[in-house]
């Protein structure tokens, strides 16, 4: 299975501008072959293939205005052309219904939060003995190894994010490490008053680290947008956003990484409700950071499941989860968000709202939870700490199965 690592990246002055002149030529070449696209299509011409953007490319370097594309590795302006082909794929097949449906691919802008070039084994990129990453044209960047990759990668992203933080992103293949198998299974309901609902009746919010990191990162915001516009002090603050912004994705993937894993060792199947069917496809929601944050956390599951050797189940909702009763089966109608404990009319249980949507999303998924914790019970658990994806000073561990 392919895995991505990441690591922090130290590049020195000399190198900040290699790599900032990298990005800046992977934008113009996707920009270029966007407007061709667009061009031919408004034109009513066939779709404009990717060979023939190859060419163009080759051919700008020979003009005046596009002669500076020739100061970069040729491999980061092909990889920004199968950038553009991968946004094309994605929205095409959003039209044809084979995945959530998603915007044209949009022009990049040198304001955008996150840059990113590509390097594949064509590059002639590679690690030094002295652990430094040697990249075409822009030499050897210091690199915080925070954890052993498991095999030899093929390719490497240099990722720079909106705090200005420079990452190696590497596709590594590995095998899987299957552990002994158990008989606990699970159902999980994701949701806004809890992150969480276990069908076992576990419950669990976010941890104090990332509750904290929020709060300052609601701060920051308050503090940027009292300054006045143009002044050196909104700079200032608009750093300490994007910092603060940064500290916070880093936390959420921690607790995401946390609790996928103790799912994960803990049950050998888990079955969770596709997000897509969550009933927010068409709302605000889905946009939210919930909707975001609930999807990189499913996406965690599928692959430590993978890599683990445990079954994952992603169930379409057939009904909805909340108004059946998932100890008698009996649907007895959609009930106000504001109530969290009913009786079932038919059979008599005392049901919590969340563990019996965990239960039936268990059910739909054909995985055999006893109904009966679905019944109310007091307390709740909070999520441990995991030994994977424990990451300190930038290390992101494994971030998810890569589309690449
Ligand atoms: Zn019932």
């Amino acid at each position: 299975m392919r895995l991505r690592y990441s690591f922090r990246l130290y590049p020195n002055g000399p190198q900040r501008s290699a790599l900032a002149r990298a990005f800046g030529c992977a934008r113009v070449v996707y920009n270029d072959a966007l407007r061709t696209r667009e061009d031919a299509r408004a034109a009513g011409l066939p779709f404009v293939s990717s060979a023939v953007l190859s060419t163009a490319v080759t051919a700008a370097k020979s003009t005046p205005q596009r002669a500076w594309l020739a100061e970069v590795s040729a491999v980061v302006l092909q990889q920004s052309l199968r950038d553009l082909d991968t946004a094309y794929r994605n929205f095409f097949d959003g039209l044809k219904g084979k995945r959530p449906r998603m915007g044209a691919p949009r022009f990049k802008s040198r304001k955008d939060n996150r840059h990113t070039v590509r390097f594949t084994a064509n590059a002639r990129w590679k690690i030094t003995p002295g652990g430094d990453l040697s990249l075409p044209k822009i030499g050897d960047v210091r690199v915080k190894w925070s954890r052993a990759l498991p095999s030899a990668p093929s390719t490497v992203a240099v990722v720079k994010d909106a705090a200005g933080r420079y990452f190696a992103s590497f596709v590594v293949e590995t095998d899987p490490e299957i552990l002994p198998a158990m008989d606990n299974v699970v159902g999980i309901d994701l949701g806004l008053t809890r992150f969480a609902v276990l069908s076992d009746g576990t419950k669990i919010d976010s941890p104090r680290f990332l509750r904290r990191a929020e709060k300052k990162l609601k701060r920051a915001q308050r503090d940027l947008s009292r300054k006045a516009k143009g002044s050196a002090n909104r700079v200032k603050a608009r750093i300490k956003v994007a910092r603060a912004h940064a500290r916070t994705a880093d936390a959420r993937r921690e607790f995401h990484h946390q609790l996928s894993t103790k799912i994960i060792r803990e049950n050998q199947s888990v079955a969770v409700e596709d997000l897509a069917v969550k009933g927010l496809a068409r709302t605000r929601m889905a946009k939210s950071v919930h909707a975001a944050g609930w999807s990189a956390f499913v996406t965690m599951l599928e692959y430590k499941a993978a890599k683990f050797g445990r079954t994952f189940h992603r169930i379409a909702r057939f009904e909805p989860t909340s108004q059946v009763c998932s100890v008698c089966g009996v649907k007895d109608g959609p009930k106000p968000l504001g109530i969290r404990v009913w009786t079932c009319t038919a059979c008599g249980a005392v049901l919590d709202r969340d563990i019996n949507a965990a239960v039936n999303v268990a059910k739909a998924a054909g995985l055999a939870v006893t109904a009966c914790r679905a019944r109310v019970r007091p307390g709740r658990v909070p999520a441990q700490r995991g030994e994977a994806g424990t990451h300190r000073d930038g290390q992101m561990a494994v971030v998810g199965i890569p589309s690449l």
